[in-house]
């Protein structure tokens, strides 16, 4: 039987906020391989669910970062460098906007939504890129971050959003030029709509639900389960080949035309 056995590797994990969270999935297949993980999470009213969902794993390590704060990146990064010594794996799972800049004409994006949409969903991964380096190299590490089909497409209500994502998907590139040059692989799942906390507050998602099930080839949507173990490809040295990439888990959607 071929199996992944990650025993041994390490983990960091930007993104959890309760157990439906993208993060959550991806960090259940990296468990169930083996490895050991981390939890960055914003702040102490997502600390419980944070806790629930590591306690049955194998000596998590948790830590309160808020990406916003370079203050706060360093201490997740020495953290993880103390008690772990190393990483192997970064899952960038964080993004964010004011509810207001998710409804309504893109033309009305304030310049503070701006801002904020692209600090916290887009440049957030470059000084995670820059913290994870020293502690990846020679290790063959792995960098997954987390978008959606709006950074290529205009989808209404979605918005600055989609302008944070087509950031964050050039960022994904830029960074895996020049980290290739120590093997560390940097690369994008584009995951079509799930039920979690920020989807929630697109305007209109239930109706994105929709449309997918009716035009995606596959029929469906996809599942949190299909992200993890999709993240769990990339992130491993299945995927060792591949790096600046977008890879699109989302039933298919994204080759639609009418
Ligand atoms: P979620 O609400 O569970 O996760 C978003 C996370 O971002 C939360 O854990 C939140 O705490 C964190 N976050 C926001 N601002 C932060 C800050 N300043 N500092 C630290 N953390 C901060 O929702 P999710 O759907 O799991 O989202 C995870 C990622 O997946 C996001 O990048 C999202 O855009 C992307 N994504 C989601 C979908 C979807 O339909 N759910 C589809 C495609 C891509």
């Amino acid at each position: 039987m071929y199996t992944l056995d990650l025993t041994g590797k390490t983990g960091l994990i930007f993104g959890v906020a309760n157990k439906r969270s993208l993060a959550a999935g991806i960090a259940d297949h990296l468990d169930r391989a083996g490895a050991r993980l981390a939890f960055a999470y914003q702040g102490e009213r997502f600390r419980d669910a944070v806790s629930s969902l590591a306690d049955n794993m194998a000596d998590p390590l948790l830590v309160e970062c808020d990406v916003t704060r370079d203050e706060d990146l360093e201490r997740a990064f020495d953290t993880v460098k103390r008690e772990f010594g190393h990483l192997d794996y970064l899952v960038h799972s964080v993004a964010f906007a004011p509810r207001e800049e998710l409804e309504g004409e893109y033309r009305e994006t304030s310049r503070d939504g701006f801002r904020i949409a692209l600090e916290v969903s887009a440049y957030s991964l470059i000084p995670m890129a820059r913290l994870a380096a020293p502690l990846m190299e020679g290790r063959k590490g792995s960098i997954v971050a987390l978008s959606y089909l709006g950074a290529e497409r205009a989808i209404p209500s979605y918005n600055v959003m989609g302008t944070a994502k087509a950031a964050l998907e050039h960022a994904v590139k830029q960074l895996s030029l020049g980290l290739g040059k120590l093997d560390i692989r940097v690369n994008a799942i584009s995951a079509g709509p799930v039920n979690t906390l920020s989807a929630r507050g697109v305007s209109g998602f239930t109706n994105i639900l929709k449309v997918y099930e009716e035009r995606a080839p596959l029929g469906r949507n996809i599942t949190q389960d299909e992200v993890g173990s999709a993240a769990l490809f990339l992130l491993s040295g299945m995927a060792s080949g591949i790096t600046g990439t977008v890879l699109h888990v989302d039933a298919g959607f994204h080759i639609t035309a009418i």
